[in-house]
Formats: structure tokens, sequence, C-alpha cells
């Protein structure tokens, strides 16, 4: 066994997504989908499909898809890259930008997928710690190959200022991949700083604010340099032709997007302050997401009768940092009333 396979990859352990329940009576607050419908334009495009497509090969540079998102974030084709989710993103910047002596860094904690990917690559990782309220306080002389900045981040669901962002673009002698997976849930974003810094790319994905988790289509946007880059070592068909369909009508259809999205924050703005009111703490979040320190209970403990009631949010308990807290995911406004209707029970110890 251990001859056959690359020692660094014997080393790792492997990406756990979080639980995909089928059973229909779950409540399902634990992976940050879009509880409401992608745009209607998805149906009727996958109704249009001519199946006589299927059988060629799609475009491999994507370009129809990436017309509509530079028209999108007013830039050129040429600064647009699509990929198989975001989650392809993040590694091909890994591929492009880090030398196998070079470093990935991050905050910690933030997406726990980001140093799998370096231990993929086998290169080196240099987590900075956050603060105890999830602040940033970076080390002097600090650097790294690339550097993949979530913000708002996950899954503290808090923003790190644009001001304080740029500054740190700016100073940085490597690339910064700024993760904006939440940005359309948020009160500002870096976009425009990947379009005036060549080593800035930011990138966002279409499985959260667009409901469309399940094509797998995420991009970012950045100078042509580093675009080019990303493009000549990608997989030669890494976005298949029925999610270049669906992410186009999707993306041209902000009005839904932007309608699902006001309903998450109006809903997440409610449940935020009952919870406050059982006494818990409540992050300020940016996000489709509530990160919570379960005052009195306790994470875990509430974490498990609420699994017992059929209610799965995440739990994060194998870190001293984020042991104390729960993320749950902002659902429809129903399922949030039923969520908080059981949170209170459980509070008030009536099961
Ligand atoms: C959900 C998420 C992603 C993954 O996006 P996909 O496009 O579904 O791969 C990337 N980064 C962060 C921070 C996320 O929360």
């Amino acid at each position: 066994m251990s001859n056959l396979i690359r020692k660094s990859v014997q080393a790792m352990s492997g990406y756990v997504p979080g639980e995909q329940p089928k059973d229909a009576d779950i409540v399902k607050l634990n992976t940050n989908e879009n509880p409401y419908l992608p745009s209607p334009d998805v149906q009727d495009i996958l109704q249009m499909v001519d199946i006589a497509m299927l059988s060629r090969y799609p475009d491999p540079v994507c370009l129809e898809l990436r017309k509509v998102i530079a028209e999108l974030h007013g830039c050129a084709v040429e600064n647009v890259f699509v990929g198989n989710g975001s989650d392809e993103v993040l590694a091909l910047g890994i591929r492009a930008f880090v030398e196998r002596d070079g470093s990935v860094g991050y905050f910690d904690p933030s997406y726990s997928l980001y140093p799998i990917l370096a231990d993929i690559e086998d290169v080196e990782k240099r987590p900075v710690a956050l603060t105890s309220a999830f602040g940033w306080d970076l080390p002097k002389n600090y650097d790294a190959s690339l550097f993949l900045l979530t913000n708002p981040n996950a899954p503290t669901s808090l923003k790190f200022n644009r001001s304080n962002v740029e500054t740190f673009a700016k100073g940085f002698g490597g690339v910064v991949l700024i993760d904006e997976a939440y940005a359309d849930f948020a009160d500002e974003n870096c976009m425009d700083l990947a379009l005036d810094n060549v080593n800035v790319l930011v990138a966002r994905t279409l499985s959260k604010s667009y409901s469309l988790a399940g094509i797998r289509l995420g991009y970012c946007v950045g100078s042509a340099e580093l675009i080019g880059a990303m493009f000549k070592i990608k997989d030669s068909y890494n976005v298949n032709y029925l999610t270049q369909e669906v992410a186009r009508v999707a993306v041209l259809d902000q009005d839904t997007m932007k309608a699902n999205v006001s309903a998450i924050v109006e809903t997440r703005r409610m449940v935020a302050e009952k919870l406050s009111e059982f006494g818990f703490e409540v992050s300020d979040s940016q996000t489709n997401f509530l990160w919570v320190k379960p005052l009195g209970i306790g994470a875990k403990p509430l974490f498990d009768r609420l699994r017992t009631k059929n209610i799965i949010v995440r739990y994060f308990g194998n870190d001293e940092r984020t042991k104390d807290y729960l993320r749950i995911t902002i659902g429809t406004a129903p399922e949030m009333l039923k969520f908080l209707d059981t949170v209170e029970e459980i509070v008030n110890g009536d099961f």
C-alpha cells in the first residue's frame, strides 16, 4: 500500500462535506445552500436544451457565459475565468501561483477546504490565527505565494472591511485570492480590487446567492495575466454544456437572485434578533448563515438536541476556537420559525 500512494496523499485527510440527508422532513440548515428556487429562466433553458448538443464537447473557454459575467462586473472577457464550482477555481489558483517550495496563506478559522487543497498540492501552509473576536492581526513581515482570503468570512459570518483588504492586497508580494462566496449577502465587496491590482483575484460562486449549488459553477475575476495562467492549466472541458447554459441565464436574471437574497437577509435579521433574546451571542452576519454562541446551553448539547428534532445545523467541534459556536444556515421563513420554536423548547428544558 505505502509504496503505491504518494506520501503526501497518505499523510493528508480528505475534505468531509456537510451531511446531505435525503429525508424530506429534515430541516437542513448545515451547508449554506439557498432555500429558494433559482431563476425561472433555468427551467426554460433546460426545456429548450437540444440533446444533440450533448454528443459534442462543450465550448472549452465558456465564451458566452464569460461574456455575461464580464458584462455584470464591467470588465473584459479576458478578465474572467470559470470553473467547476469555485472549489475548482481555488485549486487551480494553488496550482498556477504556488511553486513546489512556495506557500499558501489563509486565516484560521476560515474555509476548511484551503488546508486540504494545499495538502493535495503538497505545498507549505501558512495559516494566520484570527483574534478571539475573529478579527485579523497579521504578523509583521508575513508573506505567502498565495493568500486565500474569505470575505465575508466563513464560518464566522463577519466581513473584513474593504479598506483593510485593499491595504493588505496592495502591500502583499504574492497573489491574493479573495473568496467572495457570500458577497451578495454583504453590504460591500472587493470586486473592484481585482480589476485595479494585477495580484488580486476575486472568486464568486453560483452555489449560494443564485441557488445553484447543484450545477457546480464558480468563477473568478482578475488581471488578464493571472486569468490566462489559470486557462493554461485547467482541464480542457472543465465546465459542462448544461452548466454553461444554466449559469448564463441565471447570471442574466439578477432580479431573481436579488429577490432571494433580500428574503434571506430579512429572515436573517429576524432570526438573529430572536436568538439574541434567548441570551445567545450572535455575530453581525454578512452571509446567508449565522455564527452563534449559545450561551447557557452550550453548542454541542444544542446541536445534538436539534438533531434529534430533525433540524441539522453545522458544528465544528474539533477546534478549540470554534467548538463553542454553531453555524446556522438561513432557510425559508417557515423553516426558521420551526427552528426558533425548537430552540425555545430546548432552552426552556421542555424536552
Ligand atoms: C460554499 C463556498 C465555496 C464553494 O463554492 P462552490 O462554487 O460550491 O465550489 C467556496 N468558498 C467558500 C468560502 C464557500 O463558503
